[in-house]
């Protein structure tokens, strides 16, 4: 690659605004730089997430030259936001240098330079550690010390300098090797490759945090099973969880000469990518069977694999919200379903499944047909999925707050205390509802409920 094309596209690339910063900066006596993914991305022709920007000028300085910026975090980081989206949100940093990584993980320091070498050396992989912009009169270029336009142009992560240094700097840059394998549909360098295979242990220092948030990326990747394989053969994925690492081996028999590790991959695969949850829960939803392997069956594996599943997210810091529905999905994810059934278990069914969890457990058991090389609607999934639907549309009762009486009622009406029998008295009219609809009125209710009371008696 020449350097004139690659300048033009990148000049024609870069939003006006963002080429306005790095002029305000260099108005104001700074060495100013696009920097990072989001010229990686450029010089792809993908959209950057996000742009960074590199400049000599320090934080307050920077506050100064560009009016909207505020302070982002301790270290120093400005952040200016151009509207609403997250991708409207520019990164300014001062050129740094990182020193003392004592314990794998952050810099316990970091000094402020005065070149954009300095900055681009500490950064993780050539194609991440190229510049464009200058100092203040010169003009715009492309600054490149580590071949990364090579690097792109081949499609290949390398590490900035000697990978094991790096990796034990920040054991962070292995697992985001292997994320931007699986995003940027690259290949790792065989010495960085190395490197993180030998390294691997050292991701049990990270926090959950940082590991949660390449995960993340990595499960929107078009295929996810390339970084999940690729975790897998190098040791990462142990240092992450050992629960799914065990899943190597162990028999499945599906498709022929896979294991319940491939079936895993073929899952997260098949889930949609642009539903983040249903992709984590696909990757966590046989998590219980290793652990319950010993009797051929995996027998209770969903109940086991939700305790793991909320374990695991507890220590990776995934949101509660977020937690609480990947479990539930994996706590239900082994529902089987006959075309006998009737509408009350239908009905039953969706009381337990709960909307809008119905449809995630649906677009959770599809990627996991996909992933056993059934189809997609093996199992009559598609009759029951418009069976619930049917039902959804009635508006019957599910749960206590669909019934046409409520505990104020029974108190009124029938003397009860308010206490747990009361709540009992109110499941069991649900369940009577659920079984059958037309119980669902007033009288009927107070009569059924009375005669559960005398029942008691
Ligand atoms: P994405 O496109 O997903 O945003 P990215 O490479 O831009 O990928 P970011 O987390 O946004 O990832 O980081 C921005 C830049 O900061 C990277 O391109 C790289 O230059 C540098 N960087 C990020 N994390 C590290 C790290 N752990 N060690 C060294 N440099 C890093
Ligand atoms: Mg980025």
């Amino acid at each position: 690659m020449n350097a004139g094309p690659a300048e033009a596209a990148i000049r024609a690339a870069v939003p006006d605004d963002v080429q306005r910063l790095i002029e305000a900066l260099r108005d104001g006596g700074h060495a100013a730089y696009v920097v990072g993914g989001s010229l990686r991305d450029v010089l792809l022709g993908r959209i950057p997430a996000d742009w960074d920007l590199t400049t000599d000028a320090r934080p307050e300085r920077i506050l100064e030259l560009v009016p909207d910026a505020v302070y982002e975090n301790r270290f120093g980081t400005v952040a200016v936001r151009r509207g609403p989206e997250a991708h409207d949100v520019h990164e300014i940093t001062t050129f740094r240098s990182d020193h003392e990584y004592a314990d794998f993980r952050r810099p316990h320091r970091v000094e402020f330079g005065d070149a954009i070498e300095v900055d681009l050396v500490r950064r993780d992989f050539t194609v991440n550690a190229i510049a464009w912009g200058g100092r203040p009169g010169e003009p715009l270029a492309l600054v490149d010390p580590h071949a990364g336009r090579e690097d792109v142009a081949r499609r290949i992560l390398r590490a900035v300098g000697d990978p094991a240094t790096r990796f034990n700097e920040d054991a962070l840059r292995m697992i985001r090797a292997v994320r931007l394998a699986a995003t940027l549909e690259f290949t790792i360098e065989p010495t960085t490759l190395a490197a993180i295979r030998d390294g691997a242990g050292l991701v049990r220092h990270l926090s959950g945090e940082r590991i949660a948030a390449e995960l993340e990326k990595l499960l929107a990747a078009s295929r996810p099973s390339v970084g999940l394989r690729l975790l897998e053969s190098t040791g990462l994925l142990r240092g992450i969880s050992p629960d799914l690492a065990d899943q190597r081996g162990i028999a499945q028999a599906k498709i022929p000469g896979d294991d319940l590790w491939d079936h895993t991959c073929r899952t997260v695969d098949a889930a949609p990518a642009d539903r983040p949850v249903i992709r984590l829960a696909a990757l966590l939803h046989d998590i219980g069977k290793p652990a319950t392997a010993a009797d051929g069956h995996f027998h209770g594996h969903e109940a086991v694999g939700a305790r793991l599943t909320e374990e695991l997210l507890h220590r990776l810091r995934v949101p509660r919200a977020t937690t609480e529905r990947v479990v539930h999905l994996i706590r239900n994810h082994m529902f089987t379903y006959e075309s006998t059934w009737g509408d009350a278990a239908i009905r039953r069914f969706i009381a337990k499944v709960l909307p809008p969890a119905i449809d995630e457990l649906f677009a959770l058991r599809e990627a996991d047909n996909l992933g056993s090389g059934v189809t997609l609607d093996a199992n009559e999934l598609t009759e029951l999925r418009r069976r619930v639907a049917g039902q959804l549309r009635a508006k019957v009762a599910l749960d206590r707050s669909g019934l046409a009486v409520d505990g104020r009622d029974l108190i009124d009406e029938l003397g009860l205390e308010p206490g747990p029998a009361l709540g009992a008295i109110l499941d069991r009219l649900t369940e009577e509802v659920i079984a059958d609809p037309v119980l669902n009125d007033r009288p009927t209710l107070l009569l059924l409920a009375q005669a559960t009371l005398t029942e008691g008696d």
